[in-house]
C-alpha cells in the first residue's frame, strides 16, 4: 500500500481541516450528493499538480478555495497534502514516506512543497512520473470522465495509454530532448549567423594585422640595416675627423710659424727699402761729382795759368827774333777765346757721347787751332816788359790757383770717401736684402705647400662635415622611423658575412661606395615601410586576438553545438525506438487485457487496441515526415451477439462497461500506486455490479483503490468506509462509517 492519507484544509467545501486515512486496499468514500466526495477526487488531482482549472470544475484558481457560507466565512488559501509510504522507494526520493504538498492562494499564486521543502511544480510531476502517476490523470477518473477514454480522439487516447505504461516519463524526456534540440539548431543558426556578421571585419582586421606583421617585419630589417649604416658611418665619420683634425695640426702650426717669419722677412725688407740710402748716395755722389768738376775746372785754370806763365817765361828767356823765328805774339784775349771755344766743342761732344760726335768735334778743333795760327801771324813786337808784368800777375794767379786746386782736391778726396763710404754701405745692405728675399721666397713656397696641403685637409673635412650632416639626418630620421630603438647602433658590433666583429680599421678604410649602396637600400626599406603603414598598434593587435578568439570560440561552440545536435538526434532515435517498442508491447498487452475485461463484462464478445497512423496538421508546413505523420489508438470492439459495431452504438451502460474494461485493462499492464474512480460505477445495474465489484477486487491486488460510489455492491469490497456529510454551514466534513450505515444512504 501507498497511499497513506489525504488531509484537506480549506479546498473547495472542506473549509476545515479533514483527513482520511488509506489503510486498507479499497477504500470506498460515500455521502449524500453534494456532500463533497468529488472534491475529494478533485484535491488529488489538485496536490498532484493539476494545472487545469476547469479539471476542478473551476474557473479560477481561487473557485478551488473555500468560497464561504453564511455561517463560516471565506478562506485565503487551499492547503491539499498526500502522504505517500516509500518504503519501496516507489518514490526516488530517500525518505520512507514522501508527503507532497500544494498551497493555492486567493491571488492565483501556488506553492508546493515535498516532504515540507519548497520545491517546483517540474519537480513534483518528474517524481510522480517515475512513480507511474502521470499528469493525464489516468489513475484519477473523475465522476462521468470513465467516458473520455472512449471519447477522445486516437492521439490522445494514445497519450493516455502511454502515461500508463509508464512512458510518459520517457515521452517528457523525449520531448525535452526535441526542444533541446530545437535550441541547439536556433543556437546553431545564431552562432552561424554570429561569425557570418564578424566574418568581413575579422577579414578585414587579419589583413591589416598581416601588413602590421610585414610592416614590423620591414621595421626589424630596417632597424638591423640602420643600426649597421649608423655604426659604421658613425665610426667613419669620427675616426676620418679625428685624423684629418689631427693631420691639419702640423701643417697649421707650421703654416703660423711661416707667417710670421715671412711676417719678419718683409718687415726686414719693408725697413731696408724705406731708408734713404739712395738719396744719400745721390747727394754724395752729387758732392762728390761737383768736388770732382771744381778740382778740374781749378786744375785746368792752374794748367793754362802754368802754360801762359811757361810761356812768359820762356819768352823772356827768349826774347822774339824777327824774321829768325816764326815766333808770334798772340794776345791772351784770343787765346782765351780759343780755349773757351775748344771746351764748348768738346763739352757738346761729351754731352752727346756718340764716336762719330768725338770724330767730328775732334776735326772741328783742328780746323779751329789752324785757323787761329794763320791768323795769328804778324809783326814781331818787344813785349819783355809786359810780360814780366804779366808774368807776375799769372804768378801770382798761379799760386792761388794751386792753392783753389788743392783745396778743390781736398774737397773732392773727402766727396770720394764719403760716397765710396756710402757705396760700400749699400753694398752690404743690398747684399743683405737679398739672401732676406730669397728666405722670403722659400718661406713663400713652403707656405704654398702648406697652404695647398691644408686646404686639401679642408677639403677633406668639408666632404666629411656633409657626411656627418647626412649621418645626423639619417640618425633623425631613423628616431622618427624607429623611436628610441634608433639609438641601438651605439651597441651594435659590425660583423661579416661568417659572423666575425668587423674591427673599426677595417670599417674606416671601407670604400664609400659600399656605404652608399646601404644608404640605398635603406631608402628602398623606407619606401616599403611607408607603403606597408608604421605597423601594428596594440589596439589592432588587440582588436584582431578578440575578434579571432572569438570567432574561434564561436567555431568551437558552433562544433560543439553540432557534435551535440547528432547525440540529441540520436538520443531522440533511441527514445523513439525504445518509445515504440515500449508502447508496442504495453499496446499489445493492454489489446489482451481489455479484450479478456471486455469478453468478461460482456460475457463474450471482442476488443482490441490498433495502431492508426493521423496526421497532425494538415495545414502544417511540412518540415518533417515523422512529425507530420503520428501513431494514435483506435479502438475496436464487438458486443457479443449483436452486429452493430463501433462506439458510437452503444448504450449508456454499454459505454460505462467498455471505458471501464479499458481502463482497468490500462491499469493491469502497469499498475499505478493508487487509482481513484469516482461514481464509475453510476450507470451498472446489479449484475454489472457485481462484475464491476469482482474486477475492483482484481485490480486491487496491484494498485490500491479510493471509490467515491454510491453502489452497495462496491462498497461492500472495500475495506474502509468514509462518509462525507455537509450541514447546513456548506462545510464537507468526513467520518468514518460501518457498512451498514453505508449501505443505508447507498442506492
Ligand atoms: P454527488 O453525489 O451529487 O456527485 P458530491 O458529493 O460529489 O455530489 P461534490 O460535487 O463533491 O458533491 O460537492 C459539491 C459541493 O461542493 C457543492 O455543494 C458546492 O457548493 C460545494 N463547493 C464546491 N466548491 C466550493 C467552494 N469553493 N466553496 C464552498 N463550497 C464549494
Amino acid at each position: 500500500m501507498y497511499l497513506k492519507e489525504l488531509s484537506i484544509n480549506g479546498f473547495k467545501s472542506f473549509a476545515k481541516k479533514s483527513e482520511l486515512e488509506f489503510s486498507a486496499p479499497i477504500t470506498a468514500i460515500v455521502g449524500p450528493n453534494g456532500s463533497g466526495k468529488s472534491n475529494i477526487a478533485e484535491s488529488f488531482r489538485f496536490v498532484l499538480g493539476e494545472q487545469s482549472v476547469k479539471s476542478m470544475r473551476g474557473k479560477r484558481g481561487e473557485d478551488l478555495i473555500w468560497g464561504g457560507s453564511d455561517k463560516v466565512s471565506r478562506g485565503n488559501r487551499a492547503v491539499v497534502q498526500v502522504v505517500f509510504d516509500n518504503k519501496s522507494r516507489t518514490f526516488a526520493l530517500d525518505f520512507d514516506e514522501v508527503k507532497i504538498e500544494r498551497i493555492v492562494h486567493r491571488d492565483g499564486q501556488n506553492e508546493y512543497k515535498l516532504n515540507d521543502s519548497n520545491v517546483r511544480l517540474k519537480d513534483v510531476h518528474e517524481l510522480l512520473a517515475n512513480a507511474n502517476i502521470g499528469s493525464t490523470g489516468h489513475h484519477i477518473i473523475s465522476q462521468g470522465e470513465a467516458d473520455r477514454v472512449l471519447a477522445a480522439g486516437p492521439k490522445e487516447r494514445r497519450e493516455m495509454i502511454e502515461d500508463a505504461l509508464g512512458l510518459k516519463v520517457y515521452q517528457i524526456k523525449k520531448n525535452e530532448t526535441e526542444r533541446k534540440l530545437d535550441k541547439t539548431r536556433e543556437n546553431i543558426t545564431q552562432v552561424e549567423l554570429l561569425r557570418r556578421e564578424v566574418a568581413p571585419h575579422l577579414k578585414y582586421l587579419k589583413k591589416q594585422v598581416e601588413k602590421a606583421e610585414r610592416s614590423l617585419e620591414v621595421q626589424g630589417i630596417l632597424k638591423e640595416k640602420y643600426a649597421e649604416y649608423l655604426k659604421r658611418e658613425d665610426t667613419y665619420v669620427a675616426f676620418h675627423h679625428d685624423r684629418l683634425t689631427k693631420s691639419r695640426l702640423e701643417p697649421s702650426d707650421k703654416l703660423e710659424e711661416i707667417q710670421k717669419r715671412l711676417l719678419e722677412v718683409k718687415e726686414k725688407l719693408k725697413d731696408s727699402e724705406s731708408a734713404p740710402e739712395s738719396d744719400e748716395l745721390t747727394k754724395a755722389d752729387e758732392s762728390f761729382v761737383s768736388a770732382s768738376r771744381s778740382r778740374q775746372e781749378a786744375e785746368r785754370e792752374q794748367s793754362s795759368l802754368e802754360g801762359q806763365v811757361s810761356f812768359l817765361e820762356r819768352r823772356l828767356a827768349n826774347p822774339p827774333k824777327a824774321e829768325v823765328e816764326q815766333t808770334a805774339f798772340i794776345p791772351r784775349v784770343q787765346v782765351e777765346e780759343l780755349v773757351s771755344d775748344i771746351e764748348s766743342k768738346v763739352e757738346q761732344a761729351l754731352s752727346e757721347g756718340s764716336a762719330s760726335a768725338f770724330k767730328h768735334a775732334l776735326t772741328d778743333l783742328v780746323d779751329r787751332l789752324r785757323t787761329f795760327l794763320k791768323h795769328e801771324k804778324g809783326e814781331v813786337v818787344d813785349t819783355s816788359a809786359a810780360d814780366k808784368e804779366e808774368l807776375e800777375a799769372l804768378q801770382k794767379s798761379l799760386k792761388a790757383t794751386e792753392k783753389v786746386v788743392a783745396e778743390a782736391l781736398e774737397k773732392e778726396n773727402k766727396a770720394r770717401e764719403v760716397f765710396e763710404a756710402i757705396q760700400a754701405a749699400r753694398s752690404e745692405d743690398t747684399e743683405k736684402n737679398r739672401e732676406a728675399e730669397r728666405d722670403m721666397f722659400a718661406l713663400m713656397n713652403e707656405r704654398r705647400e702648406l697652404e695647398g696641403k691644408i686646404s686639401t685637409i679642408d677639403r677633406e673635412l668639408e666632404a666629411l662635415n656633409r657626411d656627418r650632416n647626412d649621418f645626423k639626418q639619417q640618425l633623425q630620421e631613423a628616431v622618427t622611423l624607429l623611436g628610441r630603438a634608433a639609438s641601438d647602433y651605439f651597441s651594435y658590433e659590425v660583423k661579416d658575412e661568417s659572423g666575425q666583429v668587423v674591427s673599426e680599421e677595417v670599417i674606416v678604410g671601407e670604400d664609400r661606395s659600399t656605404q652608399r649602396t646601404r644608404q640605398f637600400e635603406l631608402e628602398k626599406l623606407k619606401i616599403r615601410l611607408e607603403e606597408l603603414g608604421v605597423g601594428a598598434t596594440e589596439d589592432l593587435l588587440k582588436e584582431y586576438n578578440d575578434a579571432k578568439e572569438r570567432d574561434e570560440f564561436l567555431a568551437r561552440e558552433l562544433a560543439d553545438l553540432e557534435s551535440s545536435v547528432e547525440n540529441l538526434k540520436e538520443l531522440i532515435v533511441d527514445m523513439q525506438a525504445k518509445l515504440h517498442e515500449q508502447f508496442s508491447s504495453g499496446l499489445d498487452k493492454i489489446t489482451k487485457e481489455f479484450h479478456t475485461f471486455f469478453t468478461l463484462m460482456f460475457g463474450g464478445g471482442s476488443a482490441s487496441l490498433e495502431k492508426v497512423k493521423i496526421k497532425q496538421r494538415d495545414d502544417e508546413e511540412e518540415e518533417d515526415e515523422e512529425k507530420v505523420i503520428q501513431e494514435g489508438v483506435e479502438l475496436n470492439i464487438a458486443l457479443p451477439n449483436k452486429r452493430v459495431k463501433g462506439l458510437e452504438m452503444l448504450s449508456g451502460g454499454e459505454r460505462a462497461l467498455t471505458s471501464i474494461a479499458l481502463i482497468f485493462a490500462m491499469s493491469q499492464v502497469n499498475p499505478p500506486p493508487f487509482i481513484i474512480l469516482d461514481e464509475t460505477d453510476a450507470a451498472l445495474d446489479e449484475a454489472n455490479s457485481r462484475r464491476y465489484g469482482d474486477m475492483i477486487e482484481a485490480l486491487a491486488k496491484k494498485s490500491q483503490l479510493v471509490l467515491i460510489t454510491h453502489n452497495r455492491e462496491t462498497m461492500s469490497r472495500a475495506g474502509v468506509l468514509y462518509g462525507i456529510t455537509m450541514g447546513s454551514d456548506g462545510v464537507s466534513k468526513t467520518l468514518s462509517v460501518k457498512f451498514e450505515e453505508a449501505a443505508a444512504v447507498a442506492k
